[in-house]
């Protein structure tokens, strides 16, 4: 398929979708339904017209009431504050209120109670701004949504995750993280300078995040092939090739906020948030190295720790699941005649046994997802035989999915992102490292590389320390 620039352009989101809809001729990806998406060194200054043309977009022509949606932390653009910034552009056109959402907490969280406080201080708006970093537009977008759809313009703040230019939205369910339909907002304002500053550890973890896109698209294509995932597509597949073939040379700027890096970054966040929305799915960007994410997530929750920065860890786990990836593809490790059906008896042992210690109610949790892709997997076994008889053919187009880890590690360490598990800003000591990815496919229904490599009695203690070695990080 070839590749096109216009697929990448996010200056005109109409040229996307045509482009999309050239690859797509059956129409199975979902709609693209963001009007536009600025990023640029005065894209702050676009907030009145943002509006103005997001409302006449959505039949509100004349006098309208906006409600600003902003936590606690004051946010300076060259020292000054951006929320009067944005006010003070709309309040001679509009009636504006400012609505800070404070929930007692230092960093807001995106549960019910800030939820249904988001979705209530909205009530009656004509349209939302939202002016914060992935959070606030994620809890932005529910608000929209649980008011009939109502304008939302996002003012984007760091470039911390993809999650800005999406139909979906991360919130807390019973302190674990879980992924919601929501819905795209309406316009994204990604103002360079104000993201360049934003906290170094949100945009070098953002970075982390990023490189997700060089090993999970190989986890979603094999879900895909064995039956197990339907909404893998070419065209999703060529959008995110088109966004970066390769880890990028301008990491290297992303720690110190240079102009390029800042909007290299906030590009390719953006194109990967994209593609997830119109692929209806998280699984396009999200393989091994996420749930090793998650499971150290669940671990930090379960204990009442503060949970890591997400993109931190991804940038991390990703390192680890190209290590794998590139095995599988090279060697042959994956031979047909090695597969064994699970007992699921034993298999159910194994989570208790891997969970356990979490509660019983986080171990149930984990095997009823377990037990559904089992399910499943046992409706598709001749699939998956047949897959696995014609793994070379399907490793040629794994090959062009996985960058290799050596490649991978240095553009994440020019990035400033951690490169090992202690490194991390929460750190993760060997022990806790190594207990998330040995148990990494115990824990949801998603199927990936390693629910594979134990199924082929390859997932070993020695693969395992293998797969971790130089990702570990020193102890003090
Ligand atoms: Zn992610």
């Amino acid at each position: 398929m070839p590749l096109t620039p216009k697929l990448t352009d996010l200056s005109d989101l109409d040229g996307i979708r045509r482009e999309l809809k050239t690859l797509d001729p059956g129409a199975l990806l979902g709609s693209l339904d963001m009007q536009r998406v600025v990023i640029s060194d005065d894209a702050h200054l676009k907030v009145k017209a943002s509006v103005a043309e997001a409302l006449a977009a959505a039949g509100k022509a004349g006098s309208a009431h906006i409600v600003i949606l902003k936590d606690k932390t004051p946010i300076l653009r060259n020292g000054e504050n951006l929320l009067e910034l944005v006010e003070n552009q709309l309040k001679d056109h509009f009636a504006v209120r400012v609505e800070i959402l404070d929930d007692g907490h230092d960093k807001l969280h995106a549960d019910d109670t800030v939820l249904d406080m988001a979705a209530a201080a909205v009530k009656g708006a004509d349209a939302i701004v939202t002016v914060g970093s992935g959070t606030m537009t994620d809890i932005g977008k529910v608000a929209s949504q649980r008011n009939g759809g109502v304008v939302h313009v996002a003012v984007q703040t760091a470039a911390s995750v993809d999650g800005f230019t999406d139909n979906v939205s991360v919130v807390l369910k019973n302190g674990v993280k879980r992924t919601v339909p929501s819905r795209w907002p309406d316009i994204v304002l990604a103002d360079v300078v104000t993201i360049g500053t934003a906290p170094r550890e949100m945009n070098t973890s953002g970075f982390g995040e990023a490189i997700s896109l060089f090993t999970a698209p190989a986890d979603w294509y094999l879900s895909s092939l064995i039956g197990l995932d339907n909404t893998f597509h070419p065209a999703s597949m060529a959008m995110l090739k088109a966004t970066a073939a390769e880890p990028p040379a301008w990491s290297a700027g992303v720690a110190k906020g240079e102009a390029h890096a800042t909007r290299e970054l906030t590009r390719l966040l953006a194109l990967r948030g994209i593609v997830s929305g119109i692929s209806n799915t998280t699984a396009c960007l999200s393989g091994v190295e996420h749930v090793i994410s998650h499971m150290l997530d669940l671990h930090h929750s379960a204990n009442h720790m503060d949970i890591g920065l997400h993109g931190e860890q991804v940038g991390v786990a990703s390192l680890v699941a190209a290590k794998l990836w590139r095995q599988a593809i090279e060697s042959d490790l994956i031979r047909p005649e090695r597969l064994k059906k699970p007992d699921l008896a034993v298999l159910e042992s194994r989570v208790r046994g891997a969970f356990g210690h979490l509660g019983d109610a986080i171990a149930g949790e984990c095997w009823r997802d377990c037990q559904a892709k089992h399910k499943k997997l046992a409706e598709n076994w001749t699939r998956l035989q047949s897959v696995l008889t014609d793994w070379k053919r399907h490793a040629a187009e794994f090959d062009k999915m996985v960058t290799p880890p050596e490649t991978l590690r240095p553009s994440l360490q020019a990035s400033g992102a951690p490169s090992d598990f202690v490194g991390l800003t929460t750190t993760v000591a060997p022990g806790l490292a190594r207990w998330a990815t040995a148990n990494c496919f115990l824990m949801r229904s998603r199927f990936n590389l390693v629910d594979l490599l134990d199924m082929l009695g390859m997932w070993t203690d020695e693969r395992i320390d293998w797969a971790l070695d130089g990702v570990l990080g020193e102890t003090a």
